[in-house]
């Protein structure tokens, strides 16, 4: 894979045929997905979407010393205030001095529709640089520079002459792409072209030292572990102590990150993804460009994918008989820990929703502790989930929900299945706190979903709501969802449609 020489990657539509629209079993998804037809569906009706400049601010608003200028009208971006919070902490968590989140907003006007907004970004840039003298300034591009053709690229370019900091354009306007998670790539692109570069060679023109041989043995041992904005310290930590038991260092990458870590990038052994969705653009590049060998697989949640993920990164440095001894050890422990909580589980049924390298992942600690999966919903499908459903056990007939949001589709399939408990994303268990049912979140900052510590803490929480339901049927009494009773009668995926079928008048769920 190289598209460096580009000014922005290709859309993930296209790049690895992901899909955004589908409604059937697992089996008949997987079959789609092989067959290469799973992005030919899209839908008729659309009740809500992600964006993937959002997405991308996810990433870029992590970044140390950094400031994030978001080039576009003042709404796009107006999200990261809910992550100010997260930003400050985590950030130091890493450096104790680090600034919390700074970003600024070129905020374009219906005037600069018409006499364009690259001024206005010039102007942005020169007083970013000044005021808050940051190593880098990342300039994400939303819909409306897009379209009215605003150079970006020139006008870093030319801006870069007079400013301190390193300027990075991500180009990530919103209406490019159906398949938000294209943000990692966008993201991961500007880092590539401005922050990766090659280490400095001088060093093999002097002889060998013991200072260098010690740090070319540790550069040996280290591995580039790249983090989500999903994960929390705890998974961190916890990650951390399991590489750490087979002998090997661990530098975190890009969430939380300053410019000199991805510079000393080059000078790790391997890189090592946690979420093919996440990465895959920036290792499959970095192997292109650099030969960084990489490990690209499961997620590290639940017991068998965290030994799958361990096994392959101790393949690479010949340390299996190692890998295996922690993993025998920490099974017995979970196995253990397990106990008091199966008679309460044991039989629960359960929806995940979310991304669905994380979905299908966490089911497998649901399966282990004797719980039913039920269905599915994930933002996209594409080819990284497959290596996850290896860890779990007939799951051909649940139901999967491919729909980046969409709601109304979750809503209904919700209704039908009944589950016992619901687990997703961030955002989306308002919905079924109305529906009644007890909530997990797929994921939070303060909480640890990997590892086997992970594994138990999932347990451990999903126990406890369980058990404390009554909440959520009193906001179910008071609080009805938006939906009529003709769209519960109706079939949750009536408005996925494939490409080639004839598509008639497209009538609101709501106005049915
Ligand atoms: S879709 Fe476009 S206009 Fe809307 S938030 Fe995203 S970048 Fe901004």
């Amino acid at each position: 894979m190289n598209y460096i020489g580009l000014n922005s990657p290709p859309v993930r539509e296209e790049r690895l045929g992901t899909g955004i629209a589908f409604g059937g079993t697992t089996c008949e998804l997987r079959c789609a997905q092989k067959e290469g037809c799973i992005n030919r569906a899209n839908r008729a009706f659309s009740q809500t979407q992600g964006c993937q400049f959002t997405l991308s601010l996810g990433m870029l608003n992590s970044l140390r010393n950094a400031v994030t200028i978001m080039h576009g009208p003042i709404g796009c971006g107006a999200c990261s205030i809910g992550s100010v919070g997260t930003s400050q902490t985590f950030k130091r968590l890493r450096d104790p001095n680090a600034e919390g989140l700074v970003w600024l907003n070129t905020n374009l006007n219906e005037t600069d529709v018409i006499a364009g907004g690259e001024n206005k970004l010039r102007e942005a840039i020169r007083y970013a640089d000044r005021e808050f003298r940051p190593e880098v300034i990342c300039v994400p591009i939303s819909c409306v520079p897009s379209l009215i053709g605003d150079d970006v690229d020139s006008v870093l370019a030319e801006m870069q002459k007079e400013t301190a900091a390193t300027l990075i354009p991500i180009h990530c306007a919103g209406f490019k792409t159906k398949a938000m998670a294209t943000a990692y790539d966008d993201v991961y692109h500007g880092v590539l072209r401005h922050l990766v570069e090659k280490p400095d060679r001088r060093e093999d023109l002097v002889p060998d030292d013991l200072r260098d041989l010690r740090q070319k043995y540790q550069d040996s041992r280290t591995v580039n572990l790249l983090n989500v904005g999903s994960m929390s310290r705890q998974d961190e930590t916890e990650l951390e102590r399991l590489l750490k038991a087979i002998d090997l260092n661990v530098r975190w990458l890009p969430c939380y990150s300053d410019a000199e870590d991805f510079r000393q990038a080059l000078s790790s052994a391997l890189n090592v993804s946690i979420c093919g969705t996440h990465d895959d653009y920036f290792i499959e590049h970095l192997k292109t460009l650099y030969g960084i060998p990489f490990v690209i697989d499961v997620m590290p949640i639940g017991r068998r994918n965290t030994a799958r993920w361990l096994l392959q990164i101790a393949e690479h440095f010949d340390l299996q008989d190692r890998a295996q001894q922690v993993i025998d050890v920490e099974d017995r422990e979970l196995d253990a820990a397990f106990e008091q909580f199966r008679p309460a589980l044991k039989d629960k049924r359960v929806f995940l929703g979310g991304g669905e390298i994380r979905v299908v992942a966490t089911a497998e600690i649901l399966q282990d502790l004797g719980m039913k999966v039920i269905g599915f919903k994930g933002h996209h499908y594409d080819r990284f989930a497959e290596p996850l459903f290896d860890s779990l056990e007939d799951v051909d007939d649940v139901l999967f929900d491919v729909a980046t949001q969409q709601p109304f589709e979750q809503i209904n399939l919700v209704r039908r299945l009944k589950p016992d408990l619901y687990i997703g994303h961030t955002g989306g268990g308002n919905l079924s706190a109305k529906q009644g049912l007890p909530l997990l979140p797929l994921f939070g900052p303060t909480y640890n979903y990997m590892g086997y510590s992970g594994a138990f803490d999932v347990a451990r929480r999903i126990r406890r709501v369980l058990a404390n339901g009554q909440f959520n049927k009193k906001i179910a009494q008071h609080c009805p969802l938006p939906y009529r009773a003709s769209w519960y009668e109706k079939d949750p995926f009536h408005y996925i449609k494939d490409r080639q079928e004839p598509r008639g008048p497209a009538p609101h769920p709501a106005g049915d």
